[in-house]
C-alpha cells in the first residue's frame, strides 16, 4: 500500500509538532511512504513580505524582517535539541545567505523572482523535517521536489506537466520506495522546463501531494490537520462546526472552489481521475476516524456547509456607450482579469452592468481598473463578505444573513451565495 502524507507548516512550527509528525510516520513506516511538508508557520507570508520590502527598497525594514525570519528558524532548530545541530544550522544559514543575495539583486517586476524567493520556506522546512527523522533513525531520503514535479513557467501558478512528471517519478521515486526509504519532499515548489524554480499557487502543498500520488498511483493520500477532519464550516469562525465523516470528490471540489480553506482546490482532480481516496486526518488525534473523500456521493447533502470569505471587492462595470454587457464587452473584461491574474469569486450580469467579486488586492484592483476605465464606467465596494451555503437546511442562510446589507445574491439547486456587509448599528 503506497501512501502520501502531507503535513502543513502550522503543524511543524514547534518541537511538539515535529515529534508528533515523527510518531505518525513511525506508525506507517513499514509500507511505502512519501511525506510532503510545507513551510513552517507563517514563513511563506514572511517571504512574500521580504519580497515586497525589497521591491520597495525599504532596506531597514527588509533587514529587520529577514533577521526575524532567520531567528525563528534558528530558534526552532535549537529547540529540537538535535545531536548534530551544528550541521543543520550551517545548512540553513547558507540558505538564508542565498536568500539575502537574491533579495539584494531582485530583477524588477519579475514573476520568477516571486517563486525563487517564496520557495525558500519549503527548502528550510524540508531540511529540518528530514534532519529530525534521520537523527531518529528513520530511513528517510530528502528528495528535492524540483527533481520530481515538472511544470511550465507560469510563475506563481505553474501548471504541471503530467506526462513528464510521471516519467521522472517512475524513474526516481519508485526506486527509493522499493529500497525501503521514506521519501520526504517539499510541497508547493517545482521546476519549469528551463530549470527555473516554480510554485504551484498559495497553499499548494496539498496539490503537490496529489500530484505525487497520481504519478505513483498511490493507494491513499492523507492530509494531516490541526482540526478533527474536514469540517462543515471554519471552526475558528463558527462555534458549532461539525466534522464531515464522508464527502464525494465533487462535493469537496465545490467546497474548495467556494473558498473552504481546508483543501487546495486543485488537489482533488488528479485523485478523482484515478480514484485515490483522500483522508483528512486529525494530527493530534491520529486514532480518530478521518474524513474520507472518494467517489461516493451518498452523504453529500447530509450536512449543510458554510463558507465565509472576508475582504471581498465588488466591481460593477457598465459600458460608456450604453451597449449591452454581452459577449464583446465581456471579452474585454475577462481578458483584463486574466491578464492581471485576478480570480473571480462570483459574477452576475444585467443588460448594462456586469458585477464581479474578487479577493481584495489593492494593487491588482487598481491595475484592472486602469485597463478598463476608458471603455467602461466602474464602481466598486470594498470590505464585503461572501457567504456560500451548500445544501442549506432552510435555516443556515437565514441565520447568517440576518442584519446584513445584501449587495448581490445567487442560487442554484445546491448552492446559495450572498455578497454582504454587516449593517452598522
Ligand atoms: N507554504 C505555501 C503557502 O503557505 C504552501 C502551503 O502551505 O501549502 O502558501
Ligand atoms: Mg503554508
Amino acid at each position: 500500500m503506497i501512501r502520501v502524507f502531507k503535513f502543513g507548516g502550522a503543524l511543524l512550527k514547534d518541537v511538539r509538532g515535529i515529534r508528533q509528525m515523527a510518531s505518525i510516520v513511525h506508525e506507517f513506516k513499514c509500507e511505502p511512504l512519501v511525506v510532503v511538508v510545507s513551510a513552517v508557520g507563517k514563513t511563506t507570508n514572511a517571504l512574500e513580505n521580504l519580497l515586497s520590502l525589497a521591491r520597495k527598497n525599504q532596506t531597514t525594514a527588509l533587514q529587520q524582517a529577514y533577521f526575524a525570519l532567520k531567528g525563528e528558524h534558528v530558534r526552532l532548530i535549537r529547540s529540537l535539541e538535535l545531536k548534530d545541530e551544528r550541521t543543520l544550522l550551517h545548512q540553513i544559514e547558507e540558505d538564508f545567505y542565498s536568500l539575502w543575495q537574491m533579495l539584494e539583486k531582485l530583477p524588477k517586476n519579475s514573476f520568477s523572482a516571486y517563486d525563487s524567493v517564496v520557495s525558500f520556506g519549503e527548502l528550510f522546512s524540508g531540511k529540518i523535517a528530514a534532519f529530525w527523522l534521520k537523527e531518529k533513525q528513520f530511513p528517510v531520503k530528502l528528495t528535492d521536489a524540483r527533481q520530481l514535479i515538472a511544470t511550465d513557467e507560469n510563475f506563481t501558478q505553474a501548471n504541471v506537466n503530467w506526462a513528464y512528471t510521471k516519467k521522472i517519478i517512475d524513474a526516481r521515486l519508485v526506486s527509493e520506495l522499493h529500497r525501503g526509504n521514506i521519501v520526504l519532499t517539499q510541497g508547493f515548489i517545482a521546476a519549469g522546463h528551463k530549470g527555473h524554480i516554480t510554485t504551484l499557487g498559495r497553499e499548494g502543498s496539498d496539490f503537490s501531494a496529489a500530484v505525487l500520488a497520481y504519478a505513483l498511483q498511490a493507494d491513499e493520500v492523507c492530509i494531516w490537520k490541526d482540526v478533527p477532519g474536514l469540517m462543515n464550516c471554519d471552526p475558528r469562525v463558527f462555534s458549532d462546526a461539525v466534522k464531515l465523516p464522508h464527502v464525494s470528490y465533487n462535493e469537496a471540489i465545490e467546497l474548495a472552489f467556494y473558498g473552504a480553506s481546508v483543501i487546495h482546490p486543485k488537489t482533488l482532480q488528479p485523485l478523482q481521475k484515478i480514484g485515490v481516496p483522500l483522508k483528512v486526518c486529525a494530527f493530534y488525534a491520529p486514532e480518530t476516524s478521518p474524513t474520507l473523500i472518494d467517489a461516493g456521493e451518498e452523504n453529500d447533502a447530509d450536512i449543510p456547509k458554510i463558507i465565509l470569505k472576508e475582504h471581498q471587492t465588488l466591481l460593477s462595470i457598465s459600458s460608456r456607450d450604453l451597449s449591452f454587457m454581452a459577449e464583446e464587452n465581456l471579452k474585454t473584461v475577462f481578458s483584463a482579469f486574466s491578464r492581471h491574474k485576478i480570480h473571480i469569486n462570483l459574477m452576475q450580469n444585467s443588460a448594462v452592468s456586469f458585477s464581479v467579486c474578487f479577493d481584495e488586492n489593492p494593487e491588482k484592483c487598481e491595475a484592472v481598473i486602469e485597463s478598463l476605465k476608458d471603455e467602461f464606467v466602474l464602481k466598486y465596494n470594498e470590505g464585503l463578505q461572501l457567504l456560500t451555503v451548500r445544501h442549506d437546511d432552510g435555516k443556515m442562510l437565514q441565520k447568517f444573513t440576518h442584519h446584513k446589507q445584501i449587495f448581490l445574491s445567487q442560487k442554484n439547486r445546491t448552492t446559495q451565495q450572498v455578497l454582504m456587509r454587516p449593517v452598522k448599528e
